[in-house]
């Protein structure tokens, strides 16, 4: 890969030896530039070059940098710290765990938009994962798509990188596939939020190269598994710490019994919605010398420094389907009028949210269309509706709901810990909820 004089263009030249490698080679870019990549943050080949040595040209926006990059940095402080601070630097340094979830989100979704068009990638390891440079930006782009295919492509080992190939290639059992796509994203994510690869426990790092081929080849545990406890781990970030629940058990799915059925491994669009619901969950650490974000998923004590973050500066917003068809005019309670779904998101101090008519963390968010943005201020709770969106809001022990047809807010004054329901449609027909105490 060679950068121009162009801004932004870069070039990519064949290494193949032979004649004839070299030519199949650029049929298949060839092939690749017919795909339909369109909407897609994959650096794709624009134009081919055939003299002196073929290659193609493609354009790559500026700012971005390797994930190699950041999982570099962070391993370095991990394992060359002194103490905890010194060790846990690197994560912070580039962008922690918000944003570790936030650019795993971006490229889940990704990849599971290319799988949805019924391409695989082919190569993915953190080198050919570009993402902004800036930590306040999480943008994410693929390069070096020459292993694009359909459904299943043949490899040859030069091509895979062995630390994110999945086993059954290792083995040469496969070729590339979706499947080997979730495996080498799986391996990425663990690796960039543990800071430890998830077949790399004890046994391996003070085996030789031997014991490291055959865990990757899949023939030991990995270093969480429940049960057998050959190769567990006791360096990298607690996975209590780093990953919300839901994330941990695509981990166990993936790592687990995906590590021999590939079949059994989740999907990226489960992946891309567990990484969005996880986002929704993070909240930043108060105490002056932490700096860390943490996932308020069972209490707001920071587990990184041990602080309590303060209850009044975060609202937990938990999300239940309304549905006024199935009422039972026998029935006093209505059981079944509320729905609780299980997805729930924190709205912190001063970081404005914006609501959707599905919840973060299902496959529809990202489609989704906002019906409104909530923020949590010094001054109170404010509700802004999208144009055109009928959003309503009442308490739950008293009156009916009132439109909001205008921003309005929620005077702190007025939050006493009772609950609230706001609903996001018509009341006569069945809509979506979220409700929290104020
Ligand atoms: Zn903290």
């Amino acid at each position: 890969m060679y950068k121009t004089t162009s801004t932004n263009v870069l070039v990519k030249i064949s290494t193949h030896t032979s004649e004839a490698q070299r030519a199949e080679w650029i049929n298949h870019i060839r092939w690749i530039m017919r795909l339909p990549l369109e909407g897609l943050s994959i650096a794709r080949p624009v134009a081919i070059v055939e003299r002196p040595r073929p290659g193609y040209v493609m354009e790559l926006m500026d700012g971005l940098l390797p994930l190699s990059a950041l999982l570099d940095l962070s391993e370095c402080s991990m394992l060359g710290g002194a103490d905890p601070a010194e060790k846990l630097s690197g994560f912070l340094e580039t962008g922690g765990l918000k944003r570790r979830v936030a650019l795993l989100g971006r490229l889940a979704r990704l990849l599971a938009d290319l799988h949805g068009r019924g391409l695989a990638f082919g190569d993915l390891a953190p080198s050919n994962v570009f993402v902004s440079q800036a930590r306040e930006h999480a943008e994410v782009w693929l390069i070096d798509c020459d292993n694009l295919c359909f459904c299943s492509r043949a490899v040859k080992d030069s091509m895979i990188t062995p630390d994110y190939g999945a086993p059954e290639i290792l083995r040469k059992e496969s070729g590339v596939n979706t499947l080997t796509d979730i495996w080498s994203f799986a391996v990425i994510a663990f690796r960039l939020l543990a800071l430890s690869h998830p077949l790399k426990g004890d046994m391996v790092n003070d085996g030789g190269p031997e014991v490291e081929e055959a865990a990757l080849r899949g023939e030991l545990p990995w270093v969480d598994h429940p049960t057998d406890r050959r190769n567990e781990m006791s360096t990298g970030l607690p996975r209590e710490i780093v990953l919300t629940d839901r994330l941990r058990s695509l981990f166990s799915e993936c790592f687990g019994e995906g590590l021999a059925s590939p079949g059994a491994r989740p999907s990226m669009a489960a992946w891309a919605a567990a990484f969005e619901a996880a986002s929704a969950l993070t909240v930043l650490c108060e105490a002056s010398d932490c700096g860390n974000h943490f996932f308020a998923e069972k209490s707001l004590q920071c587990p990184f420094c041990d602080h309590r973050n303060s209850p009044e500066n975060h609202l937990i917003l938990t999300h239940r389907l309304y549905a006024p068809e199935l009422r039972d005019p026998d029935e006093e309670l209505d059981p079944g009028v509320w729905v609780k779904t299980g997805d729930y998101v924190v709205l912190s101090l001063d970081s404005p949210l914006e609501l959707r008519r599905s919840p973060v963390g299902t496959s529809l968010y990202s489609q989704s269309d906002p019906l409104l943005s909530i923020e949590l201020t010094r001054t109170g709770l404010k509700v802004t509706p999208c144009d055109g969106c009928e959003v309503s809001i009442n308490r739950v022990d008293g009156g009916d709901p009132f439109a909001i047809t205008r921003p309005q807010r929620l005077k702190s004054e007025s939050r006493r810990g009772g609950r609230w329901v706001l609903h996001l449609g018509g009341r006569d027909s069945g809509h979506p909820t979220w409700t929290f105490k104020w």
